[in-house]
């Protein structure tokens, strides 16, 4: 059995101190915050610094920005199974 390590996309979702949406990004949030590009393709939101370990990770029970979330759901993901 040969297991490849297979390069996920990771996706941060951030929660701007002045929203409480959680925008997704591509890219790691700086440590000590600050803007980042976001998944949506609307304006970079503001990360606030990090303080804890998972704090990108995504949060069901808080809501989404609808833009983030859509852009996520249709993030080109290579299937398990390739058809046919
Ligand atoms: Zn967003």
């Amino acid at each position: 059995m040969t297991t490849h390590s297979v390069e996920r996309t990771r996706i941060f979702w951030v929660t701007p101190e002045d929203d409480v949406r959680q925008h997704a990004t591509l890219c790691e949030p700086p440590e000590e915050g600050g803007p980042v590009e976001v998944l949506g393709g609307h304006q970079p939101v503001h990360a606030p610094a990090r303080k804890e370990p998972g704090q990108y990770q995504m949060w069901h029970t808080r809501p989404f920005c609808e833009q983030c979330f859509t852009a996520y759901l249709n993030l080109p993901v290579a299937p398990p199974e390739a058809a046919g």
